[in-house]
């Protein structure tokens, strides 16, 4: 439960946000953030369209692991950092452009280097060839979702944060309350996802892919 200090606290950050939303939701900037399965549905969404682009296999099993992992890391290390008051916001260090880059290429480079060890496991290798290209998508899918509110509503001094250390990230009220609890107290009234059309849309994408996978014309095996 959502004491009532906390949730005097999360209101003083609630404006600019969709007024549909419940006012504990309403609480990391104006306008307002998206959320673990919202940042989910946009990275698959995306991973789909970089994989029919370049007419590579669509995200199926393996690759959707580091895509998921990738599309939830910087909010794994900014939010719990800043609400222990190690970071100074929940939108900083992995929210940053440059350390992004940084890594996205440890991670590349990690996987090729586990790659020509020649893994014992099937499984693994097929992870080592997915992961380069399925974490930074879904990393940098973060990135964009994060800041497609900012730059709808015009408040680009709201994105400073990819610029950081250059820059100085902005504060959040919402940084005080754990993150969890926020996730939570979302989650426990589904109805007011804000991101619920892009969910439907990931989730129809997804099934319609793996329908045509499974009865339509042969193609090369899925990543
Ligand atoms: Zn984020």
């Amino acid at each position: 439960m959502i004491g009532s200090s906390m949730r005097r606290r999360l209101s003083r950050s609630a404006a600019g946000c969709d007024p549909k939303l419940p006012q504990f939701i309403r609480v990391h900037d104006s306008p307002c953030s998206v959320f673990p399965l919202g940042h989910l549905a946009f990275a698959y969404l995306w991973y789909v369209a970089y994989a029919a682009l370049t007419r590579r296999p669509l995200p199926a099993r393996w690759a959707l692991v580091p895509m998921a992992i990738g599309s939830q890391f910087p909010d794994l290390i900014d939010k719990p950092l800043a609400y222990y008051g190690v970071l100074a916001s929940g939108r900083s260090v992995a929210h940053s452009l440059l350390i992004t880059v940084l890594i996205a290429g440890l991670v590349t480079w990690g996987a090729h280097v586990l790659h020509r060890w020649r893994p014992a496991h099937r499984w693994v290798g097929r992870l080592c060839v997915v992961t380069p290209a399925a974490f930074s998508i879904g990393y940098l899918s973060h990135l964009v979702g994060d800041s497609l509110g900012p730059l709808r509503a015009g408040a680009y001094d709201s994105l400073t944060y990819l610029g950081w250390p250059l820059l100085a990230a902005p504060r959040y009220a919402g940084d005080s309350v754990a993150p969890w609890i926020r996730i939570l107290e979302l989650y426990r009234q589904s109805g007011t996802h804000p991101e619920r059309p892009l969910i439907v849309t990931a989730l129809l994408v997804f099934i319609s892919l793996r329908v045509w996978a499974r009865f339509g014309p042969p193609r090369p095996a899925d990543g």
